[in-house]
C-alpha cells in the first residue's frame, strides 16, 4: 500500500478463516497490526477441516516450490518447540509393495538427499518396528523421513485464533462480497450490506479464490476443473478405534494413513480418487470406504477390517497451474491474495511471509516464482495439474 499506514498501527482485514487465513491473522497481529478476520461460515467448513494434512516438502518438485513447503515444514517444527501443540512430530513410513512404486522412490530419494533432506533407509525388520504389524514379506523397500509429520488442523486453526486474540485480534463472522481498493486503503463491503475500511486486506479464501476476487475485478485461477476425478477432489476416509499402533504418516501404494485421534485412522487410496467429487453417491463412497479398510486391514495382517464412520470428499484449492499464489494483486498493494494446495505445511509459511510483505513492505524472495501477475491475460501458464495419483503424491 503506497499511500496509507505501513507497520504497526495497521488497520487489517483477512478474509477466510481455514489454515492460511487463521494463521496470517495471528502473525499479522502478532507483528502489531489491528486486525480483523473475517469468515462466513462455521470455522473448518473448508478444506482444512477435510484434510490429510501431511507436513512435508517431500515430492516438490521445483526447486522454489521445495523450498516453500521446507519452510512451512520447519516452521510447524518451531511451533512444537514453542510449545504449540499442532504439529505431531511422527515421521513419514513410504514403503514400497511394487515394482512401479520402487522405480519412483529412487530417483525421489536421490532428488532429496542431493537436496538435504533428511531421509533413512529402513529394511523390513525396521519397517516392522516403525509399523507393528505390517506384513514384513510385502517390503520391496522402505524410507523414513523423520522431520515430518502430521498436523492436527483443528487444534492448529484454535491456537491461531488464540495467538489473534491474544494480541488484540478480532473475529467476526461475516460473508465478505468483495473489495473496492482506493487511494487510501479498501473499502470491504460484507454481504448485509455493511461497509468497513482497512488500510489493507489479505484474501485467504482457498477453492472460493476466483468467484471472490472476480467480484472485486481480479482474476486468479482456481478449482476450473470441476468433472469426477479432477485433480482437485479426494477421498478421506476415517476409521472407528482400532487395536493397530502406527503413529506415524504412511504412504504405499495401496493406502495411505495416520492417526485421527482417538485410536481412529486417516485412509487415502489416490488410484481410488478418479471416482472422486463432491456429489459422489452414498454407494459410491461406501464402496471407496470398504475398500480402504480391506487394504489397511490387510497390509496390516489385521484379520477383519476397520468399521468406516465416515468417507469425506476435500476439495482442494488448486491454482490452474498447480502452484501458491502469494502477493498483491493492485498497484497500490493493497489487496493481497494466497491461495494453494499443501496449504497446510504452508500456512505458517505464507502468515511469515506475507507479514513481511504487507506489513513491513518488503518482498520475500521467496515467493518471487509465485506471484499472480502470472495469470494476467495473455501470460497464463498452460501446463495444468496432474492429479495426484502415485505414491508419495498428494
Ligand atoms: C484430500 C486432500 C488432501 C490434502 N492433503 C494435504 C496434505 O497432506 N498436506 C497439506 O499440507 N495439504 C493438504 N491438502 C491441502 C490443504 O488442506 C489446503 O491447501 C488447505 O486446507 C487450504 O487452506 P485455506 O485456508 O486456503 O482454505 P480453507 O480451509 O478452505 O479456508 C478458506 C475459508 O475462506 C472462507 N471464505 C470463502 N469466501 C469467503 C467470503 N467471501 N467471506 C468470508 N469468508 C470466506 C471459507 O468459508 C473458508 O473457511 C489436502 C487437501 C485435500 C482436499
Amino acid at each position: 500500500m503506497i499511500s496509507g499506514a505501513k507497520g504497526n498501527g495497521m488497520k487489517l482485514a483477512v478474509v477466510g478463516a481455514g489454515a492460511i487465513g487463521s494463521a496470517t491473522a495471528a502473525e499479522l497481529a502478532e507483528g502489531g497490526a489491528q486486525v480483523t478476520l473475517l469468515e462466513e461460515r462455521a470455522l473448518l467448513q473448508g478444506t482444512s477441516g477435510t484434510s490429510f494434512a501431511w507436513i512435508n516438502s517431500n515430492n516438490k518438485v521445483p526447486p522454489a516450490y521445495y523450498q516453500l513447503n521446507l519452510g512451512g515444514l520447519r516452521r510447524h517444527r518451531a511451533g512444537l518447540a514453542a510449545g504449540r501443540r499442532s504439529f505431531h512430530d511422527v515421521g513419514h513410513l513410504e514403503v514400497a509393495l511394487t515394482e512401479q512404486h520402487l522405480a519412483l522412490l529412487a530417483p525421489k530419494v536421490e532428488r532429496l538427499r542431493a537436496r538435504g533432506y533428511q531421509v533413512q533407509d529402513v529394511d523390513a525388520a525396521q519397517a516392522v518396528d516403525h509399523l507393528p504389524g505390517i506384513r514384513a514379506e510385502l517390503v520391496r523397500a522402505a524410507v523414513r523421513y523423520p522431520e515430518e509429520g502430521y498436523c492436527d488442523v483443528p487444534t492448529f486453526v484454535a491456537e491461531a485464533h488464540e495467538r489473534l486474540r491474544a494480541a488484540g485480534g478480532g473475529f467476526r463472522t461475516a460473508a465478505v462480497e468483495r473489495l473496492v481498493p482506493d487511494a487510501g486503503g479498501v473499502e470491504v463491503f460484507l454481504g448485509d450490506g455493511e461497509r468497513l475500511r482497512f488500510d489493507a486486506v489479505v484474501v485467504a479464501t482457498g477453492r472460493w479464490t476466483t468467484q471472490f476476487l472476480a467480484r472485486s475485478g481480479f482474476h486468479v485461477p482456481v478449482n476450473e476443473d470441476d468433472s469426477v476425478g479432477a485433480p482437485a477432489f479426494g477421498f478421506l476416509a476415517t476409521t472407528g478405534p482400532v487395536a493397530v499402533q502406527s503413529p506415524s504418516v504412511v504412504s504405499m501404494t495401496r493406502v495411505n494413513f495416520r492417526p485421527a485421534g482417538a485410536g481412529r485412522y486417516l485412509l487415502q487410496g489416490l488410484d481410488l480418487d478418479v471416482e472422486a467429487h463432491p456429489s459422489a453417491p452414498s454407494a459410491v463412497r461406501m464402496r471407496v470406504g470398504a475398500e480402504l479398510a480391506r487394504r489397511f486391514a490387510d497390509v496390516l495382517g489385521m484379520a477383519d477390517a476397520p468399521e468406516i464412520e465416515d468417507v469425506a470428499v476435500g476439495i482442494r484449492p488448486l491454482p490452474a497451474d498447480g502452484l501458491t499464489v502469494a502477493g498483491f494483486l493492485d498497484p497500490a498493494r493493497s489487496v493481497y491474495v494466497a491461495v494453494t494446495h499443501s496449504g497446510v505445511t504452508l500456512a505458517p509459511e505464507l502468515a511469515a511471509l506475507a507479514t513481511r510483505e504487507v506489513l513491513h513492505d518488503e518482498p520475500a524472495a521467496e515467493l518471487a516464482e509465485f506471484r499472480p501477475q502470472r495469470f494476467d491475460a495473455g501470460t497464463a501458464p498452460s501446463a495444468g495439474v496432474r492429479a495426484a495419483r502415485r505414491p508419495g503424491e498428494q
